[in-house]
This record gives structure tokens, C-alpha cells and sequence, in this order.
């Protein structure tokens, strides 16, 4: 029988954490402040932003909420920035993307300072995770790297196969893996004999963004599988990147969707905003 890793349980457990440490600092007169920017009125926005605010109040982080006009301008935007980097009581920084088109994403990601870059999505934090310095790692591949290790699932020695390359998933994960002494190779669109490749891995990751396009036939016997995609079905209900039921009896472990990788973001990123304490002394 496959384990199911349970997402939920964990994501939980540590936000848990999180909250006996925010309540300690706070005991110490350390109050652990997130600010979050959203410009525009995205619905997915809304929501995810939303639940951020929720998960800090949960954890006893405070969290200052920007809600820009779509029309905001780059600089209003990077004007707001530079005063929060400037503010010592202001622990960590989100600006929620995507952003509007007539503003940069880069320019702006690139003006939060890094050490308040909860989302680890600055130059300096990438390059500080590719080199193994100390810094921000950006939320899903940090939580999916603590749904391994609390699940008991070893890494070291490991093939692990990522199919994806993006910034905020794909690349930092290979990272992640490597400084976990796994063996990663990353595939991606141009990749030639994708199934060749995925069906050698001890511990396959999805981030691709097309539903269920990973069934059995790309899967190893007895592989841990996780699957980072969040997309709706013909029936609009979630369904990750990978074919759940059809890979389910080959597998040694999988992640579900809903309930696997994707509550795990918001709890790495409540940890992130502990981390940014330490990081700010
Ligand atoms: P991107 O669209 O940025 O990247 C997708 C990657 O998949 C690209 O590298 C692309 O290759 C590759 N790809 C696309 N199609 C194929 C294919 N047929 N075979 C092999 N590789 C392919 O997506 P993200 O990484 O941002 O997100 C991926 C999924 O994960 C989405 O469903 C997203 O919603 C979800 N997600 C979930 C999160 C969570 O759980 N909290 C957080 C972030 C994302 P190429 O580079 O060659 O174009």
C-alpha cells in the first residue's frame, strides 16, 4: 500500500511550531511583523493573500496589509518598498504576484532588501541557495524537502527527477535535492525521451501546470512521487500534474491534490518570517 503523505498533518504541525516560537519571542518583546503587498484585485490574489493573513494571525505574526489601486505606479510601488525596508519592526516582505503588466516583477523582487525576501525569490537568496550560504528559500521547494524528511523518506543517494524548471519551483528544488545529496537531473519541454528519464526516479517531482499528464507509464515501481501542480479538472475540481489513481498502485509514497504540497507553502512561509528575525539581527 502506498503512504499517503499527508500535507495537511504536516503544514499543521508546523505552524504549530511556529507559533510556540513567535510567542516566545514575543514573551522576549519580539513581535514577528509580515507585510503584505497586493496591487490590483486578482481574485487568485485575493485568495492567496487572504490566506496568508489568516495563517500569520494564527501563528501570532503580525501582518501589515498594503491593498494598492491596479493603477498604482512602479515607482508608488517601489517607494512603499524602500519604506518597508526601512522600517526595523518590519521583519519580512511579500509582494504578492503576478503584478500588474506596466509594472516590472524583476525591478521590484530586486528592490526588497534580502533580508526581509520571505519568498526567497531575490538574486542574492537564489545565488545563496546555489552556493549554500545561509538565506531565504523559496516556500514550496523548502516544504516539499520537509515532506521527505518528515515522512521518513530519505533523499541522500537518491535519483531524484524534477519536471519543471521555473524559478520559484523547478530550479530551486534541484538545489534543494542536490544539498540533500541527491542525484537530480531536471527535465523540462524541449527534454527529449521524458519517460525514459522520470521512470528512473527514486523520488520524482511534478511542477508543470498540465492535469494529470504524469500517469504510470513515466513512473518507476516503488517511486515516492510528488505533485506540486494545482489545476481543475474537466469537472472543475483540483486536480494535480500527475494521474493520482492511475500511479497509485506503483508508487511507494505520494502526495495528494488537494491536501499535499500545496498547504505547505503558507507554513514555510510563516517559518520564513521566524527565519527573518535571525536573519535581521
Ligand atoms: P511554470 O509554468 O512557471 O513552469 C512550468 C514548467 O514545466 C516549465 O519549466 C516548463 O518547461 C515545464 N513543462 C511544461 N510542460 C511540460 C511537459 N509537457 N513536459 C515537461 N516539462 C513541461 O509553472 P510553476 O512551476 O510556477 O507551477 C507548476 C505547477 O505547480 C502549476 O500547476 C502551479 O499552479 C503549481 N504550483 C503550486 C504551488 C503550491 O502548491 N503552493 C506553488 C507554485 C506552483 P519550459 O521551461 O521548457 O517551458
Amino acid at each position: 500500500m502506498a503512504h499517503l503523505i499527508d500535507g495537511k498533518k504536516i503544514s499543521a504541525d508546523i505552524k504549530e511550531e511556529v507559533k510556540k516560537k513567535a510567542g516566545e519571542l514575543r514573551k522576549k518583546g519580539t513581535e514577528v511583523c509580515l507585510a503584505v503587498i497586493q496591487v490590483g484585485n486578482n481574485p487568485a490574489s485575493t485568495v492567496y493573500v487572504n490566506n496568508k493573513k489568516k495563517a500569520c494571525e494564527y501563528v501570532g505574526i503580525k501582518s501589515l496589509s498594503y491593498e494598492l489601486k491596479e493603477e498604482t505606479t512602479e515607482e508608488e510601488l517601489l517607494g512603499l518598498i524602500d519604506k518597508l525596508n526601512n522600517m526595523p519592526e518590519v521583519n519580512g516582505i511579500l509582494v504578492q504576484l503576478p503584478l500588474p503588466e506596466h509594472i516590472d516583477e524583476d525591478k521590484v523582487i530586486e528592490r526588497i532588501s534580502p533580508k526581509k525576501d520571505v519568498d526567497g525569490f531575490h538574486p542574492m537568496n537564489v545565488g545563496a541557495l546555489s552556493i549554500g550560504r545561509k538565506g531565504f528559500i523559496s516556500c514550496t521547494p523548502y516544504g516539499i524537502i520537509q515532506l521527505l524528511k518528515r515522512s521518513g523518506i530519505d533523499i541522500e543517494g537518491k535519483h531524484c527527477v524534477i519536471v519543471g524548471r521555473s524559478n520559484i519551483v523547478g530550479k530551486p528544488m534541484a538545489m534543494l535535492l542536490l544539498r540533500e545529496n541527491g542525484t537530480v537531473t531536471v527535465v523540462h519541454s524541449r527534454t527529449k525521451n521524458i519517460k525514459e528519464i522520470t521512470s528512473q526516479a527514486d523520488i520524482l517531482v511534478v511542477a508543470i501546470g498540465k492535469p494529470k499528464y504524469i500517469t504510470k507509464e513515466y513512473v518507476k515501481d516503488g517511486a515516492v512521487v510528488i505533485d506540486v501542480g494545482i489545476n481543475r479538472n474537466e469537472n472543475g475540481k483540483l486536480c494535480g500534474d500527475v494521474d493520482f489513481d492511475d500511479v497509485l498502485p506503483k508508487v511507494s509514497a505520494i502526495t495528494p491534490v488537494p491536501g499535499g504540497v500545496g498547504p505547505m507553502t503558507i507554513a514555510m512561509l510563516m517559518n520564513n518570517c521566524l527565519e527573518a528575525v535571525e536573519l535581521n539581527k
